[in-house]
């Protein structure tokens, strides 16, 4: 039985180009095998490392961290973005 769980991950970054710093918040889909879906506000998007923007200059030139991890807590299957749900689906992640 494969288990689907989300945890969440704030991202420190900061800008090689003018300094600036800041985080953003994501919640992680985990499908229980190295598959991950990164979601912000309940829709699929980039991971936190890669293709993410400096909202100030616009540079892509950042450096990026985990800020902080909280432990993974078991949440309801039925609970989530639909959308990614049924992607998951597709996958054959339930
Ligand atoms: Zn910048």
């Amino acid at each position: 039985m494969r288990e689907t769980w989300t945890s969440h991950e704030a991202w420190a970054y900061e800008c090689q180009s003018c300094g600036n710093r800041w985080q953003e918040q994501f919640d992680v889909v985990h499908d229980g095998r190295a598959a991950t879906v990164y979601t912000s506000d309940g829709r699929p998007c980039v991971p936190p490392w890669t293709g993410h923007d400096c909202p100030d200059c616009h540079s892509g030139n950042l450096y990026s961290a985990p800020y902080q991890r909280s432990p993974a807590v078991p949440r309801s299957r039925h609970d989530g973005d639909p959308r990614l749900m049924s992607r998951l689906r597709r996958l054959h992640a339930w």
